[in-house]
């Protein structure tokens, strides 16, 4: 489990305000165990039965909603894998772009890949098409190292 650093709240707290949006105890619970998970790519369900160990009067309804908040001011990225759940995580803070993904379809497991490696693809994308970058969401479908 990483540990949510005080740094990390008030960086949060800080864009929601921004937005005009309080950090409430239930939208501050929910993005604790988000960060507490990193890595593991929770799907709302299974967040909302994380939060509820903290906030058990909190109902999924406010977990879908809380996140998708998180999602439009870019504090959370949706992850969607093709097995038709979303899985959230946090927007990475040090990487202009968000990490890729290597999915194993054998057993389902998600590993992070590290460094953005697309820089160059992405400056002769910008000047042949005139288009700005922002972001990229880029799966790797194949098998990993145990079920090869
Ligand atoms: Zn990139
Ligand atoms: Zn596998
Ligand atoms: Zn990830």
């Amino acid at each position: 489990m990483s540990k949510v650093s005080s740094s990390q709240i008030d960086r949060l707290k800080d864009k929601l305000k921004l937005n005009g949006y309080k950090l409430t105890p239930q939208r501050r619970a929910i993005v604790n165990i988000i960060i507490e998970n990193k890595g593991k790519h929770l799907t709302a369900e299974e967040l909302y039965d994380l939060v509820k160990i903290e906030c058990p009067e909190i109902g999924l309804a406010t977990v879908y909603r809380t996140i998708q908040l998180l999602e439009e001011i870019g504090i959370v990225y949706k992850l969607s894998l093709d097995d038709g759940c979303n899985r959230y995580e946090l927007v990475n803070e040090d990487q202009v772009h968000q990490h890729h993904h290597l999915i194993c379809t054998k057993c389902g497991k998600v590993i992070e890949v590290e460094g953005d490696l697309l820089d160059s693809i992405e400056k002769k994308l910008e000047t042949k098409y005139k288009f700005k970058i922002q972001n990229h969401s880029v799966k790797f479908f194949g098998i990993c190292d145990k079920c090869i």
